[in-house]
């Protein structure tokens, strides 16, 4: 090998490792530019710890929001939420919140972030109250914003038909009556389950939450309340209305197997909650959503 050939032939391995190295920085910082790209107000945000993790949590989230949704949302570009009947809604407000702010003010982003977990879980820490706090716009442009909007879409059900038969009032949007219709078969095969489900206390109705200003999702027909013979609500056991105010009790009698069949058909539980409500169960699947 001549010394010629031999510097030739080094030089011509720096520059095929030079290449290499280019070609990837410029692969991974496309790569950024895409999620970016994909929120460009994510420039600057409150929670941005470092651009490409913050931003692959916020295309998490949007992805999620679109595949729970995807009767009514057609796409989250940048910071819109934008739904199939043309409204768009901000994802992030980019304000920092207190717990008692997110109830009040919960934008999209803030009602994703909390997390739901399915299955069998502890009793709820405190102020853990994952799928409570919600952002009422995102409910309104759904199934409407006001009584009679959301009883346009109002249908009713026979929930129990072969047992204990009860005509229920709920949404059609999002096919929320079929999955409750598809809750309501799978309760009947399980003949011990039957009395926590039978005499459902109630679906639809346009109400606040009793101590607060807030709609509850019973405004929405996508939420229904089991028997309450076997249920408990904090605001009952403990005499208070005041969600500031430390709650000693928790008290559960609801068997999982129900917890879980509402789970499978996009249902999260009131029983989950630090402030909860064992009855209780709302259409939400994107908290359910992988
Ligand atoms: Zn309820």
């Amino acid at each position: 090998m001549s010394t010629l050939f031999r510097i030739q032939y080094g030089f011509g391995k720096m520059v095929l490792l030079m290449a290499v190295v280019t070609t990837f920085i410029v692969s991974t910082s496309m790569r950024r530019l895409r999620i970016s790209g994909a929120d460009s107000q994510l420039a600057g945000r409150r929670r941005l710890i470092t651009g490409v993790a913050e931003d692959t949590v916020q295309l998490q989230l949007a992805r999620r929001l679109i595949k729970a949704y995807p009767d009514c949302i057609a796409a989250v570009q940048g910071n819109q939420v934008i739904f199939k009947n043309g409204v768009k809604l901000p994802l992030d407000d980019g304000r920092q919140k207190t717990l008692i702010q997110e109830y009040a003010e919960a934008d999209i982003e803030d009602q994703l972030r909390t997390r739901y977990v399915k299955g069998k879980t502890p009793r709820p820490a405190e102020l853990d109250d994952p799928g409570r706090i919600r952002n009422d716009s995102l409910f309104k442009v759904m199934y409407g914003a006001m009584p009679a909007a959301v009883q346009r879409n109002l249908v009713t059900i026979t929930w129990l038909p072969n047992t204990a038969p009860q005509q229920l009032r709920v949404t059609r949007i999002n096919g929320v009556d079929k999955k409750l219709q598809a809750i309501s078969a799978e309760l009947e095969k399980l003949p011990a389950m039957l009395p926590y489900a039978r005499e459902a206390a109630g679906t639809y109705s346009w109400r606040v939450i009793k101590g607060t200003t807030r709609l509850s999702t019973h405004s929405y027909g996508i939420a229904i309340d089991i028997n309450t013979t076997f249920s408990n609500y904090w605001q009952w056991d403990n005499k208070t209305t005041d969600e500031h105010r430390k709650i000693p009790q928790y008290v559960n009698r609801i068997p999982q197997q129900i917890v879980d069949i509402f789970e499978k058909h996009g249902f999260i539980w009131g029983g989950k909650w630090y402030h909860y409500d064992t009855m209780h169960f709302e259409y939400r699947p994107e908290m359910l959503a992988d």
